[in-house]
C-alpha cells in the first residue's frame, strides 16, 4: 500500500488565501486592519528566521505586523512594559512573544501577561485551561494545524485511536485535548512511556512530536494509519557533510504502512503560521464584537468603561 502524501504547504496556502479574503472584507466593512505584534528577545538565528517569516506572511494576507526586537539583556520588568502596552493599545490585536526567551527573562509570567483576547500563541494560562474544559478560546497554533489536516484526510475522528507522542504544552497536551474533544480515544506518550512500539501500535492517527529524528519506525505502525509527523530535526549528513531537515518519523519505512502522511519539510511546519494567522484574524473580529459589548448601554461593561471614563477626565 502506498500513502498518501499530505500536502500541508498547499493547505497553508490554502488557508491564507482564505484569511487574505477575509481581511479584506474587515478592512472594507468594518474598517478594521488586524494587527500583530511580534517582539524577538536576543539574535537566536533561528528565532529571527521564524520571527521574520511570521511577519512577512502576515503581511502577504493584509495582517498589520509591528516587529519589537529587544537586546539580549533585556529584563522581565522591560519586557513586561512593552507587553503591558500592546495590551493597552486598540489597535494591536495579537501578541506573540517569541520563545525561547533568554533564561533570565520569567517566561511564565511574561506569557501570562499577555492579554488572553490577544494570545495568538494560546499559551496563556486562561487559553490553556479553556482548552482544557472545551470551551472556545485561542488554540495553539500548531495542534490547530494538525487538527485541519485531519479533519481533511479523515471523515470522521469519533472513536478513532489517536497516540500522541510528546506532551509539551506547545505541541502534545494542547493537541490531547482537541483529540479529545474530536470524541478520539487519546493516548499520550513521553519519553518515560513504557514499551513505545506498542503504544504506536495502536494507533490509527498518529502523531509524533518529539523532536528525536527516525524515532518511530515502519514496522510498528498499524495499516492504515494517519500520521502527522511535527518534529523538526536538523541533521548532518556524515559522509558529504551537508545539513537536512528530518522529521520523528522514518518517511520511507511508514510509506508502506500508513494511509497517509507528512512530510518534513512541507507538511505541518506551514500550517503553524497559517494558523497564527487565522488566531490573530479571529482576535482582531473578537475586539471588535467587545468593544460592540461595551457600547451596550445598561450592560456591566458600559457601566464600568464609563466609570473608567470618568476617572481619567
Ligand atoms: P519538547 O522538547 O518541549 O517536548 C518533547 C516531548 O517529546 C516531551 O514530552 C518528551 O517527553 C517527548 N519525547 C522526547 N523524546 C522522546 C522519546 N524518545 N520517546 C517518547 N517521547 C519522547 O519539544 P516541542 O516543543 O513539543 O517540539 C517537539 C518537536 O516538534 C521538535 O522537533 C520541534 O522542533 C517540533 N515543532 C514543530 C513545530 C511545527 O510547526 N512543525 C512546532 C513546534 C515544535
Amino acid at each position: 500500500m502506498g500513502a498518501s502524501i499530505i500536502d500541508g504547504r498547499g493547505r497553508a496556502d490554502r488557508l491564507c488565501a482564505e484569511l487574505a479574503m477575509d481581511v479584506a472584507a474587515m478592512i472594507a466593512q468594518d474598517n478594521l486592519r488586524p494587527t500583530l505584534a511580534t517582539i524577538l528577545v536576543g539574535d537566536d538565528p533561528a528565532s529571527e528566521i521564524y520571527v521574520r517569516r511570521k511577519a512577512e506572511q502576515a503581511e502577504q494576507v493584509g495582517i498589520r505586523s509591528l516587529r519589537f526586537r529587544l537586546p539580549a539583556e533585556t529584563d522581565t520588568a522591560s519586557l513586561l512594559g512593552l507587553v503591558a502596552g500592546l495590551n493597552a493599545d486598540p489597535d494591536v490585536h495579537g501578541i506573540l512573544v517569541q520563545l525561547p526567551l533568554p533564561d533570565h527573562i520569567d517566561r511564565a509570567a511574561i506569557l501570562d501577561a499577555i492579554e488572553p483576547g490577544k494570545d495568538v500563541d494560546g499559551f496563556h494560562t486562561l487559553n490553556a485551561g479553556r482548552l482544557a474544559l472545551g470551551v472556545t478560546g485561542l488554540v495553539p497554533c500548531t495542534p490547530a494545524g494538525c487538527m485541519i489536516l485531519l479533519a481533511d484526510h479523515l471523515s470522521d475522528l469519533q472513536g478513532r485511536h489517536a497516540v500522541v507522542v510528546g506532551c509539551s504544552n506547545i505541541v502534545g497536551r494542547p493537541l490531547a485535548q482537541l483529540l479529545l474533544q474530536a470524541r478520539c480515544t487519546v493516548t499520550v506518550a513521553h519519553i518515560h512511556s513504557v514499551n513505545l512500539p506498542g503504544l504506536v501500535g495502536l494507533a490509527d492517527i498518529l502523531v509524533v512530536a518529539a523532536g528525536s529524528p527516525g524515532l518511530i519506525r515502519g514496522d510498528w505502525l498499524k495499516f492504515g494509519v494517519v500520521i502527522l509527523d511535527v518534529g523538526i530535526n536538523r541533521i548532518t549528513d556524515p559522509v558529504t557533510g551537508t545539513a537536512r531537515i528530518v522529521g520523528d518519523v522514518r518517511f520511507n519505512e511508514a510509506l508502506d504502512r500508513a494511509a497517509a502522511i507528512t512530510p518534513v519539510p512541507g507538511g505541518v511546519g506551514p500550517m503553524t503560521i497559517a494558523c497564527l494567522l487565522r488566531n490573530t484574524v479571529i482576535a482582531a473580529r473578537q475586539s471588535r464584537k467587545r468593544t460592540m459589548f461595551t457600547n451596550i448601554p445598561g450592560s456591566a461593561e458600559h457601566h464600568r468603561s464609563n466609570m473608567q471614563e470618568e476617572v481619567i477626565s
